[in-house]
């Protein structure tokens, strides 16, 4: 059995045990990705010298008892929108292809400080606008479940990575459900904190009062354990938020007796898919069957949270990527008479269709005459969401449904119709509206053997709700982590 195939605190274990070492573990990912790569295409980079180089270092400090953390020796994938000092960084955009930044995310900085080893970075949608991973400059990553479908999106790579097993856990970001969904369709575990708990210092800005770090893996226990890792309060991140309530692990306690679950209905209605619904209902009859109180409720809103989501992060969105111009890195056109044609010509060259497609969006809904009607207004219903969700947890400790209304849609069925691709964010994007917690893990497979996700959601700060209620639900199913353990008939990842 490969070594990763255990999960990162097992694996975590056995380095601190002196059983394997973190070099040994970095060879069996790297063997892992050289095999895989070709089908999955999880990564942008991979970085095989760097990565043995620092499992070496690392191991000795392991040896003399300096480095202690539960996950050192352990390797990572990153998502390419956090900067890693040295390793190139480019959002999946074109307009990025060289970017070399000259210093390290604070969340990156954390796992580094506790041992682990970055392997490389994972693809992802251009500038993490997408929910399948197809609007990567560099290629599509492929769901290891089944090549013929996406991995969802944005935080594909660091999905598909972990499903294929080619990394210990990996880190995504989560604007309007980038981790959750893509979670949800490779059947592995993310987590969205509470806006403000992870930095996102060194983090490329996609819509900057949305955007949260977290992680990505095999299962709960990890989940946390990596969470309470990379949370941290960062001076350099003006919307860090000092939390003294990090022990995230602490809630790894299969107990929910007389937790309150709330089901919102109108999460259960048209668009639902049938085997993805009473997967999530059966989660929630577990859920019941061990002492929690399950309430049917309505949340409402929950139609206007799209068209408010869009027109925020696109308004964001077109600000933030102002600042790639051809001046100061990345991409330049070759040719060009003055500045501003050359401003022109770098960014028509360097973003691709989606992109630019919001790009447009954002100016439109920030331009005068038009700000009011839409900008303004979508902020007035993000208020109203947030209100309806605070209502709801009045009531409820923890809000249970689906992470996205399928299970993983075919490789291009998604790029003709974007409003359709839009749409299937109904179920994560006013989790980060309202900027509350949200965690995806997987709760059954449909008819075609993909895996379909349940989400919990949380109060702000009350994340320790969501994973006690995933590691209780966790612990009433036999957990085929990946399609490498469950030796996938058809043989995608072999
Ligand atoms: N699919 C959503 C979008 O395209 C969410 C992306 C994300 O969370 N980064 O905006």
């Amino acid at each position: 059995m490969s070594l990763m195939s255990l999960t990162a605190v097992e694996l975590g274990k056995r380095i601190q045990n002196k059983e394997v070492t973190a070099v040994d573990a970095t060879r069996e990912a790297l063997a892992a990705i050289a095999a895989r790569e070709e089908a999955v295409h999880s990564f942008v980079t991979v970085d095989a010298e760097g990565a043995l180089a620092r499992a070496e270092q690392i191991q000795k400090r392991i040896d003399v008892g300096e480095l202690t953390s539960p996950l050192a020796g352990v390797p990572v994938a990153i998502k390419d929108n956090m900067c890693t000092k040295g390793m190139k960084t480019t959002c999946s955009s074109k307009i990025l292809y060289n970017f070399m930044p000259g210093f390290t995310a604070e969340a990156v900085l954390n796992l580094e400080k506790a041992g682990a080893v970055i392997l490389g970075k994972t693809n992802m949608d251009e500038f993490a606008m997408g929910s399948t991973t197809e609007t990567s400059a560099f290629g599509v990553t492929k769901n290891p479940w089944n090549t013929g479908h996406v991995p969802g999106g944005s935080s594909g790579g660091s999905c598909a990575a972990v499903a294929a097993e080619e990394c210990s856990y990996a880190l995504g970001s989560d604007t309007g459900g980038s981790i959750r969904q893509p979670s949800s369709f490779c059947g592995v575990t993310g987590i969205k904190p509470t806006y403000g708990t992870v930095s996102r210092y060194g983090l490329i800005a996609y819509g900057s009062s949305l955007d949260q770090i977290g992680p990505v893996a095999k299962d709960v226990t990890d989940c946390a354990t990596i969470l309470e890792m990379i949370s941290s309060h960062d001076s350099k991140d003006s919307t860090s938020v000092k939390r003294e309530d990090t022990t995230f692990t602490e809630a790894l306690v299969d107990d929910v007796k007389g937790m309150k679950i709330g089901i919102p209905r109108d999460y259960f209605g048209q668009g639902l898919n049938a085997e993805v619904k009473e997967a999530v209902l059966a989660a929630a009859k577990e859920l019941e069957k061990k002492g929690a109180i399950v309430e049917e409720f309505d949340l409402g809103l929950v139609e206007y949270a799209i068209p408010a989501y869009y027109v925020i992060a696109c308004a964001e969105a077109s600000s933030n990527l102002a600042r790639f111009d051809g001046v100061k890195y990345g991409y330049r056109t070759q040719e060009y008479d003055g500045l501003h044609q050359m401003y022109k010509k770098s960014r028509s060259e360097g973003f691709g269709a989606e992109v630019k497609r919001r790009i447009m969006l954002g100016s439109f809904v920030l331009s005068s005459g038009y700000y009011d009607a839409y900008y303004l207004k979508a902020l007035r219903v993000k208020a109203l969401i947030k209100k309806a969700f605070d209502e709801a947890f009045a009531k409820y400790d923890v809000i249970l449904g689906p992470a996205a209304p399928t299970t993983a849609p075919k490789l291009g069925a998604s790029l003709s119709d974007p409003i359709q691709m839009y749409l299937g964010d109904i179920y994560t994007i006013s989790v980060n509206l309202a900027g509350l917690p949200g965690i995806s893990l997987p709760c059954g497979m449909d008819s075609h053997g993909l895996p379909i996700g349940l989400q919990l959601i949380g109060d702000c700060f009350e994340e320790k709700n969501i994973i006690r209620a995933a590691y209780a639900f966790e612990q009433t199913r036999s957990y085929v982590h990946s399609p490498v353990a469950a030796q996938n008939e058809k043989g995608v990842v072999s």
